[in-house]
């Protein structure tokens, strides 16, 4: 970590939230449902579908998952009433996966009947490695039932490549996001050399696209952007099989890009009351994405 993202994970408590505020506003839409609407309608303005994330921690007992499901359901709801081009990802743990698998299965359930009933999709976010076995197990239970659930996997993983080969033999219509993975992992499981996990991710996208997988393909790194467009043109795929997805905030300008060649693009939008938690755990959490919080001090926000 370098000394200057160091200094700023230090003093962060210090920082009077307003401030933490007004840097987080260009990652995140706010607090309120209208903010999240408000954005999500800009975004499709633009050409971009959105997925939308309810800010939240993961849940210590199994009540507090009532709020996130309510929350989303609501979410779910709201999409249909104002016709947005969006959906919702969800982190399995707000729902419980570490407390009590059934219950949060049943928890996922309820959203997916609801997606389900409004033509819309549920994307399963990936967490850190200790849950990732009950992730996949959770999508391949919810994919017996449903076909409108996605879920996300990690290059940085040493297992993915095998994850991608059993997930595409036990599921139909394979439905993944593929990011390189935020979490600080230890390297026993994970590369942690910038190069190897580029190459896995390319590695990764090229087999999934083999074996029929629809592929959500989240980076901002411009160097994969261009590696998944020589996959898509090596394989003569169809735009139905992929979409680019960014974050909120981060690399406006390549979004732009990616939906003025005709690519489908979705962005990751987070909102909701818990974005002080979120913002300050994310940065305790990898404190390289510091810098480009202090760049974001100094610069308008454009989203
Ligand atoms: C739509 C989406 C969903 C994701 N879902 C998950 C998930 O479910 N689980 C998970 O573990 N990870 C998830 N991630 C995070 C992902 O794993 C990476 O940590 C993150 O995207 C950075 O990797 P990168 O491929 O963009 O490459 P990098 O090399 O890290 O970034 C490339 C360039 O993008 C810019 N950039 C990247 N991140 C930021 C940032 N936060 N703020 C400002 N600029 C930035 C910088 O200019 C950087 O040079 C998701 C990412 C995206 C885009």
């Amino acid at each position: 970590m370098s000394i200057f993202n160091k200094l700023i994970v230090t003093f962060l408590p210090l920082v009077p939230k307003p401030l933490v505020g007004y840097f987080s506003r260009r990652y995140i839409a706010g607090s309120r449902l209208i903010d999240v609407i408000e954005e999500v309608k800009r975004l499709n303005g633009l050409g971009m579908c959105a997925t939308i994330d309810v800010l939240g921690e993961s849940i210590n007992k199994l009540e507090e998952a009532e709020t996130p499901v309510n929350q989303y359901l609501e979410v779910l709801e709201t999409i249909e009433k104002e016709n947005l081009e969006a959906n919702i990802s969800v982190k399995p743990t707000q729902l419980g996966l570490m407390l009590d698998y059934d219950a949060c299965l049943s928890n996922h359930t309820r959203l997916l009947e609801s997606a389900a009933l409004r033509g819309n999709f549920v994307r399963i976010d990936i967490e850190d490695a200790a849950t990732t076995d009950a992730t996949l197990k959770l999508y391949a239970d919810l994919r017996k039932k449903f076909d409108n659930v996605g879920v996300a996997l990690q290059a940085y993983l040493r297992r993915t490549l095998n994850d991608i080969r059993e997930l595409s033999e036990k599921v139909d219509n394979l439905n993944f996001r593929l990011c390189k993975g935020i979490y600080i992992e230890p390297r026993k499981i994970a590369w942690k050399d910038r190069r190897i996990i580029q190459l896995n991710f390319e590695l990764l996208l090229e087999e999934a696209f083999k074996r029929g997988a629809y592929v959500g393909i989240a980076t901002h790194d411009e160097l994969l952007v261009w590696a998944a467009l020589k996959v898509i043109h090596k394989l003569n795929l169809p735009k139905t099989r992929y979409e680019f997805q960014m974050l909120l905030g981060v690399q406006p300008e390549l979004r732009k890009i990616i939906v003025e060649a005709g690519h489908k693009l979705r962005v990751y939008v987070p909102f909701g009351e818990q974005w002080y938690a979120y913002s300050t755990r994310r940065l305790r959490e990898n404190p390289q994405i510091a810098g480009h919080i202090f760049k974001a001090l100094f610069t308008p926000p454009e989203r």
